[in-house]
């Protein structure tokens, strides 16, 4: 209604019974959407309780944060002993799953609150939007199995933590906003799970690509079992195999690559300078 009506409306005594309802809080709503486990104890949920409200602070989180709920996807956050990781996420049929590491507890508050916003960030603004998005799209199992989408994922995780006020960039922004393709190829190496997954440039010939690292001198152990696990998967499956190949130069592809430039750009903004400028800025700059 425009304000002349309403006001008219109003000079009138009518009740303004058409008037929109103020949309809630975008907090409210992310409660309503996104919900801890009901058995975390009082300090996972104090920390939690926290991070969330750091995550939506800055501008990253806020605007991820509303494209989650309208993605429709709901989730259960928990914690866990994780031993080697902050955090992890599952899918199941329209629901998602957040695992938190409990070693973040052990940390001062302050820092301990913005760590684990910025893997809750990773978590669920990065990994589970969008696997949302793109399972919407009808490409879900493609885009899990991107490395750019774990990339994405760090990347909006180290936003979200220094536009909440972290001031440290992390030694893997650092390799990426100097060298993404080294950043890259140091990832497949960080844990199993990345080693399987596929950089743009493999998408030409992602069953070449995955023998070739597994015949690399690092693939052990576990590296092996993943890349093996892998390969043998869409060795049978030559439908899955066509899709991914069909990632590479899809609207849906080509939509993300764009964003993931355009957040790593922003990162290189925002990211605080190397310790070794800062002695040389000028005092108070
Ligand atoms: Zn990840």
């Amino acid at each position: 209604m425009p304000a002349s009506l309403a006001l008219a409306a109003l000079l009138a005594g009518t009740a303004l019974e058409d008037a929109p309802k103020p949309r809630p809080a975008l907090a409210e709503r992310f409660a309503a959407q996104v919900s801890l486990s009901s058995a975390a104890s009082p300090a996972e949920r104090a920390l939690y309780d926290e991070a969330v409200r750091l995550m939506l602070k800055g501008e990253t989180g806020r605007a991820l944060g509303e494209r989650l709920l309208a993605a429709g996807v709901s989730v259960a956050v928990s914690f866990s002993d994780l031993e080697d990781k902050g955090g992890m996420a599952g899918f199941d049929a329209g629901a998602a799953r957040v695992t938190l590491s409990r070693s973040v507890l052990s940390w001062k508050p302050a820092s301990g609150s913005l760590r684990a916003a910025e893997v809750l960030a990773h978590e669920l603004l990065g990994h589970v939007l969008s696997h949302a998005e793109a399972e919407a799209a009808g490409a879900g199992w493609e885009a899990n199995a991107l490395l750019s989408d774990e990339v994405n994922a760090y990347v909006v995780g180290w936003l979200v933590s220094l536009e909440a006020g972290w001031r440290f960039l992390d030694t893997g922004a650092e390799t990426l906003l100097a060298d993404r393709a080294a950043f890259e190829r140091e990832l497949h190496w960080k844990q199993p799970h990345y080693g399987a997954l596929l950089e743009d440039g493999e998408l030409a010939d992602p069953l070449g690509a995955l023998r070739a690292r597994r015949a690399d001198p690092r693939a052990v152990g576990g590296f092996v079992d993943s890349l093996s696990e892998r390969l043998k998967f869409l060795e049978s499956r030559p439908d899955v195999l066509a899709s991914l190949v069909r990632r590479r130069s899809s609207p849906a592809g080509a939509a993300f690559a764009a964003e993931l430039a355009a957040r790593i750009e922003r990162l290189r903004l925002l990211a605080p300078p190397l310790p070794g400028l800062q002695s040389l800025q000028p005092d108070g700059a």
